[in-house]
């Protein structure tokens, strides 16, 4: 279905408790065309009073009917709202490519992987167990995994849909409600779940769509007393402000922030396969993916040849309009987004690194937040390119003599999502994979995301990890049960 672009689309109701409701405010947002630079599409803003309602729906639900299903019909509501993904999945990706700018090869891709998940989670949905704790004779001690609560899930403008799926697949195979507030830069998919969490038949307030502003909507969800735990993926300052607001409660967290990701050629390696994947790890999405292998660390003895290979892959990429099914990457999300793509290309320009590829706007696009995939070459690894997220296709490559010397560089940055590295040696293999502080080191390949894999981050790229089964322990509490069946009465400490 081809998607209207005249008049702006308009959703001007929040979805809380099951309802569409008026905003408190009364107020929209704009969401904006990256490609057009256009208003397409006009939604309701949350702010304060909605956040308050929206939990109170959620904590209502986690008492409700939704407490009262088994874990296999929570998981066959799961699996039936991954089918309706599937069945709208080209509708779907048109309007997540319009909002956010992704090429519909991308977005239609992305809606399969958002029902693969929550396919998964709906099977784990009735696997999740207590255990039998045998500490005693006469006693029967158990663990009950009860889930934690209302759950504030704030999410990112990068990839909405399929994370929209990393936060609700979990968190409702274990029985918790959500508060789910997206991007304020793109709120439209999100209203388009809301539509099909109906047509699923999940009870009210099981999930609650508030789009708004980080510091209005987000910040009144990170506060909330009777929220019992945010999953948050963004910047990790933005983690840290609602690491402060959630102490209010002791909110559990769970944070997936930004990374700076090491990827290291190593001589003996498959360097064709290596520089294939190399480029399509650092320009990807636009560059925009927490993930990106944005500092490409090269050894010496085949940097030239390598660093051609780059540029000759990264030459054919099509930048180009979302829609356009040949388009490999479009345009940034935002202007703020193309800002400050811009700002540190300029930065490396000034810092005489080699300008490799690209380094401007590409030809023929007078509008839209577009910028050509470039490459700066001999870049120092202490640099603001290379230590700084730029979230825009801006790839550092960066030559290295010795293992040890790799792997230094790689650690040497404040985060810590992905790493990858390339070698036949199977030694070497396992020693940097071991050594590099990193969630996720893939080998001859990179970053693996898989719903079966957890992901998370070490150091400032996040708390707690999501996917696998590791995601489904965030959502729960233990809770232990000593029942004491002893017949012979206890001893009396107060006896004498
Ligand atoms: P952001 O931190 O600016 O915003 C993320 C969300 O937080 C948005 O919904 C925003 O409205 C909200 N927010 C902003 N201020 C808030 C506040 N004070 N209180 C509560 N909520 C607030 O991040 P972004 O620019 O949307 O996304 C880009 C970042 O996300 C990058 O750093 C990227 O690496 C990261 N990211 C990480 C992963 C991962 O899995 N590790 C995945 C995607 C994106």
């Amino acid at each position: 279905m081809a998607i209207a672009v005249d008049v702006p689309r308009q959703y001007a109701q929040l979805f809380i408790g099951g309802s569409w409701i008026a905003p408190h405010s009364g107020r929209m947002i704009s969401s904006i065309d990256p490609a057009s630079e256009e208003v397409w599409a006009l939604v309701a803003e949350a702010d304060e009073v909605d956040v308050d309602r929206a939990v109170a729906a959620a904590r209502e639900a986690l008492r409700g009917p939704w407490a009262r299903l088994t874990p296999t019909a929570r998981g066959a509501l799961l699996h039936k709202l991954g089918a309706l993904i599937t069945r709208d999945a080209r509708t779907l990706a048109e309007i997540e490519s319009r909002d956010n700018g992704k090429p519909l090869r991308d977005t239609i891709g992305e809606m399969q992987r958002a029902a693969d998940w929550l396919t998964f989670y709906a099977g784990a949905a009735d696997k999740i167990y207590g255990e039998t704790i045998p500490y005693k004779p006469d006693a029967h001690a158990f663990t009950r995994r009860e889930p934690v609560g209302v759950v504030g899930a704030i999410l990112p403008w990068n990839s909405p849909m399929s994370l929209y799926a990393w936060k609700l697949g979990p968190a409702l195979a274990c029985g918790c409600t959500v508060v789910l507030k997206p991007a304020e830069l793109t709120p439209v998919s999100a209203m388009e779940l809301a539509k099909l969490v109906t047509e699923a038949g999940f009870p009210p307030g099981v999930v609650n769509v508030v789009p708004g502003y980080g510091h209005i909507a987000g910040a009144a969800i990170a506060a909330h007393p009777n929220v019992n735990k945010i999953t948050f993926t963004g910047e990790h300052r933005t983690a840290q402000e609602i690491m402060k607001s959630a102490a209010v409660n002791l909110k559990r967290i769970s944070f997936e922030c930004g990374g700076k990701s090491p990827h290291i050629i190593f001589a003996d390696a498959d360097l064709d396969r290596a520089a294939t994947v190399a480029t399509h790890g650092a320009f990807r999405s636009t560059g925009q993916s927490c993930s990106l292998g944005s500092r490409l660390f090269v050894q010496r003895a085949v940097y030239d040849v390598v660093v051609d290979m780059l540029v000759q892959r990264a030459g054919r990429i099509r930048v180009g309009m979302p829609l356009d099914p040949t388009t490999h990457i479009g345009p940034q999300t935002s202007a703020v987004q193309l800002d400050k793509t811009n700002r540190y290309i300029q930065l490396g320009k000034d810092e005489g690194y080699r300008l490799l590829l690209g380094g401007k706007r590409p030809a023929g696009f007078e509008r839209g937040y577009f910028v050509e995939p470039t490459i700066f070459g001999e870049v120092d690894n202490r640099s603001r390119l290379a230590q700084e997220e730029i979230f825009g296709p801006v790839l550092s490559v960066i030559p290295f003599d010795s293992e040890a010397e790799a792997v230094a560089m790689a650690n040497d940055v404040v985060y810590g999502l992905v790493a990858g590295l390339w070698t036949r040696d199977i030694g070497r293999a396992h020693r940097v994979a071991a050594q590099l502080e990193s969630g996720l080191v893939s080998v001859n390949t990179y970053r693996p995301v898989h719903w079966m894999l957890p992901y998370g981050g070490y150091k400032m790229s996040g708390i707690g990890r999501e996917n696998g089964f590791d995601a489904v322990n965030e959502y729960l509490e233990t809770k232990t049960v000593v029942i004491d069946y002893a017949e012979a009465p206890p001893p009396d400490p107060f006896a004498d």
